[in-house]
């Protein structure tokens, strides 16, 4: 934890540092330069001015040798003890034929200097014509005391800019690498937390930056996590209570029965024959879903016309609606596209939506089955009239164990699983389960199943 911040700070340090030195070095570098070029040009322009107002005042070079005998080179710079030994920057004066008229370096009187070397010196120009050539001889002086003291508190204070610099990068780097890890470490403390099994846990989020991003995702991620815990519990506890029932009547019945307090008549053994039949339907309830939960719901898929599904079903169910006088029907649009499903879970899902309808609809009322054409797709309802789902409800009716009215017992095999159970099996065909309610009005379930290709 403590390294991160120590790290960054030597990151900022190091990187504040590596940039003052070279800013420091390439500045000092470059004034040196500057100076250098700048004494060459002014020795240059002082030369080229000496011996063109010769040249003006006699018409031509004759006798500049003797008026300018050679001698010492140019001596402008002031010398210390050490610039003995350099030979200070001169120049050689040519004439435009290339014969040296004042000498300097190798250039010897009355030499004629090749004109490869003629091309590198700087043209003399009086009224418009080149009348000779300087070349330059000798080596860049050092520089004098004012230029080096120049020089000197030039780099004194490029030294005081790296320094602040790199004082103003320790500060910044000291902030920034403290509200880097303060996010970090609530985290962490958040994450212990969580493993140690308190995991309802929130962490600020303080930026909108990637740490931003990673809190919310944290935060996100314990929410999540803290209400799977909880619906899991809640499972476990309405499976619990689910299995009880039945077997408490079983067993009750049965030590009844051992006792000789009731006699096994045929109803009787009815009885707990249906309630071992609610039990087994409540395993393989879920044993569907866990297999749906482990993406392992074996599918038993051919193509299929959504027609042959719809009257299969109104079939089924069909007695019973007339029994409880509720019209069930079946619209199905011509020249639908088969679907490729799994024909028996299939069935038992518009079974379980056609069972749901007939219970909740009053006499008199309507189911209609309906097959119609969708986007890529086929969709199937099953539409009622009856008392209709509350807003609230609506919005939980896909979750497992849960029954609109929490009162009801499970009788007619009701677990409050049906509709989860249909939404794994649509999602398994790819496809998806939809609701829409009135209260009063009635409902509508719409499965929407992609077309086989
Ligand atoms: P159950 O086994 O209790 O029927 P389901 O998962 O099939 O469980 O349904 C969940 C709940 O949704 C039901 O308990 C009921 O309250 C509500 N529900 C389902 N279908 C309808 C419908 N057609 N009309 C009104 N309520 C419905």
């Amino acid at each position: 934890m403590k390294s991160l911040t120590i790290k960054l700070i030597l990151a900022f340090l190091v990187i504040s540092l590596t940039v003052a030195a070279l800013g420091a070095f390439f500045a000092w570098r470059v004034t040196t330069n500057e100076f250098q070029t700048f004494v060459v040009d002014r020795i240059q322009d002082e030369f080229i001015a000496m011996v063109s107002s010769y040249y003006q005042e006699h018409g031509s070079w004759l006798g500049i040798l003797k008026k300018y005998p050679p001698r010492p080179p140019l001596q402008t710079q002031s010398q210390g003890p050490d610039n003995q030994k350099q030979v200070p920057i001169s120049y050689a004066l040519v004439d435009q034929t290339g014969i040296v008229l004042l000498p300097s370096g190798p250039y010897r009187p009355h030499d004629r200097v090749p004109a490869d070397v003629l091309s590198e010196g700087t043209p003399i120009e009086i009224e418009g014509q080149i009348v000779g050539t300087a070349l330059i001889t000798g080596q860049v002086p050092e520089l004098n005391s004012v230029e080096q003291r120049y020089l000197k508190r030039t780099n004194q204070a490029l030294l005081l800019a790296a320094l602040s610099a790199t004082g103003i990068a320790l500060i910044l780097g000291v902030l920034l690498a403290r509200s880097l890890t303060r996010p970090l470490r609530e985290l962490t403390a958040a994450t212990r937390a969580v493993a140690r099994g308190d995991l309802e846990q929130q962490v600020a989020v303080r930026s909108q930056d990637e740490l931003g991003e990673l809190t919310a995702a944290f935060n996100q991620m314990s929410t999540d996590l803290a209400r799977a815990t909880q619906s899991r519990r809640q499972m476990t506890a309405d499976i619990a209570h689910d299995l009880r029932t039945p077997l408490t009547v079983i067993g009750g019945y049965l030590e009844s029965m051992r006792d000789g307090v009731l006699k096994p008549t045929p109803d009787r053994l009815e009885m707990m024959q249906a309630e071992v039949g609610h039990l087994k339907r409540l395993v393989d309830d879920l044993r569907t879903l866990s297999l749906a939960d482990a993406g392992s719901l074996t599918l038993d898929k051919h193509e299929i016309s959504p027609q042959t599904l719809l009257l299969r079903v109104t079939d089924i169910y069909q007695l019973i609606a007339e029994k409880i006088e509720v019209s069930l029907t079946a619209r199905i649009e011509p020249d639908l596209p088969l679907v490729s499903v799994d024909e028996e879970r299939l069935v038992q899902v518009l079974g379980n939506l056609v069972s749901n309808a007939l219970r909740y609809t009053p006499k008199g009322g309507q189911i209609i089955l309906e097959a119609k054409r969708g986007v890529d797709s086929v969709l199937l309802s099953v539409q009622d009239t009856g008392i209709g789902i509350t807003a609230e409800d609506l919005s939980r009716i896909f979750d497992r164990f849960y029954r609109a009215d929490q009162s009801r017992r499970q009788n007619e095999g009701e677990s409050g699983l049906g509709l989860s159970i249909a939404r794994s099996i649509i999602e398994a065909h790819g496809g998806t389960i939809e609701v829409e309610s009135e209260m009063g009005r009635g409902t509508k379930f719409t499965i929407n199943l992609p077309v086989s290709t």
